[in-house]
């Protein structure tokens, strides 16, 4: 049985209990629900990958309270300062060098020297991880492959009777998970979009949205597969006329007779904040996907980022 806490005093506290006891226990951010594990415990990030059926190669984000708290894990860069102080808490991980002594679970970065971490801005998010004291590894709480979640009914609908419980915040504002920066030589490197824009990173570094592209072939970060965000119907893009036996999602004005819409009057940050949960909408009705373009700027990079995964050809494995 998966306990669904309310998101109050005695919600959080049972959170945190469970998660001291390494129970894995899924919480509301403003990106997307973390399925929550402590992340110096090898058992309990053991039970994140195996609830989630996620490959071990695929390291997970650990979430803290504070710059201060991920500087005692990870030894951060000038450039990586300057962004954790402009947009922590807030959709942004950061990805850097472990520190010695950080006393992580070898399994949270997949054995890699790197972890990537994040401050959530999510008021739930921030007092479990106050309560708890320590960092929480919290990869998206959705079985591997599958649509992340972005209400507790979705965690639910995936995770239910395979995790110990659920905080229900109520929608996720964000609705698609953090941006992710590495740094090469002190060089920010954009390793996935997401709910923090390019041009925001680049105002803040002082270099176009375009210099914080990998340089070479496309440097995805490591578990980052093609297929992922799947429905199960089969889903097309860029679609202004759809056929007869789809469902078809818009987005703007002048998409009349879409069933739904990411957002009707064309709003990216609305778009993105509906984006899973117009996906699940969809896929709940049994029938193929079609999805009206979504301009490529700003969260739109992150938005069709998901929707190129959702559409991708399926792998006989998911991931995560
Ligand atoms: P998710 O938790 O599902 O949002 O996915 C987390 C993603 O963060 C992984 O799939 C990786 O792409 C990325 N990531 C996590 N840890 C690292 C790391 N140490 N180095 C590079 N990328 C990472
Ligand atoms: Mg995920």
């Amino acid at each position: 049985m998966t306990e669904l806490l309310p998101p109050d005093a005695a919600g959080v506290a049972r959170a945190c209990a469970l998660l001291r006891a390494g129970a894995v226990v899924a919480l509301p951010t403003e990106t997307v629900y973390g399925l929550a594990g402590d992340a110096r415990n090898p058992q309990a990030v053991t039970a994140i990958y195996a609830a989630k059926g996620r490959p071990a190669r695929n390291p997970l984000i650990v979430h803290v309270g504070s710059l201060a708290a991920a500087e005692e894990l990870a030894v951060l860069c000038a450039a990586a300062r300057t962004c954790a102080r402009t947009f922590w808490p807030g959709p942004l991980t950061l990805v850097a060098p472990l520190r010695p002594g950080h006393g992580l679970a070898a399994s949270v970065t997949a054995g890699l020297p790197d972890v990537a971490l994040r401050v959530p801005a999510h008021p739930l998010a921030q007092r479990v991880l106050a309560g708890f004291g320590g960092p929480l590894a919290a990869p998206s709480a959705n079985p591997s492959g599958r649509i992340s979640p972005t209400c507790a009914a979705h965690v639910m609908a995936g995770l239910d009777g395979r995790i110990a419980a659920v905080l229900d915040g109520g929608a996720c504002p964000v609705g698609v998970e953090s941006t992710i920066l590495g740094f090469e030589d002190g060089r920010a490197v954009l390793l996935r979009a997401g709910g923090l824009s390019a041009e925001a990173l680049a105002r803040v570094l002082g270099a176009p949205p375009d210099a914080l592209r990998a340089s070479g072939p496309v440097v995805t970060a490591p578990g980052q597969l093609a297929s992922h965000y799947a429905p199960r119907a089969p889903v097309r893009l860029d679609v202004r006329a759809p056929a007869q036996d789809e469902v078809w999602i818009g987005f703007g004005p002048g998409c009349d007779g879409a069933a739904l819409s990411l957002s009707e009057r064309g709003d990216l940050a609305e778009a993105a904040a509906r984006l899973f949960l117009v996906l699940h909408e969809a896929d709940a009705t049994g029938r193929a996907i079609a999805v009206a373009p979504v301009p490529e700027v700003g969260l739109g990079v992150a938005i069709n980022d998901r929707l190129r995964r959702a559409a991708a050809p399926r792998p006989p494995a998911q991931e995560a």
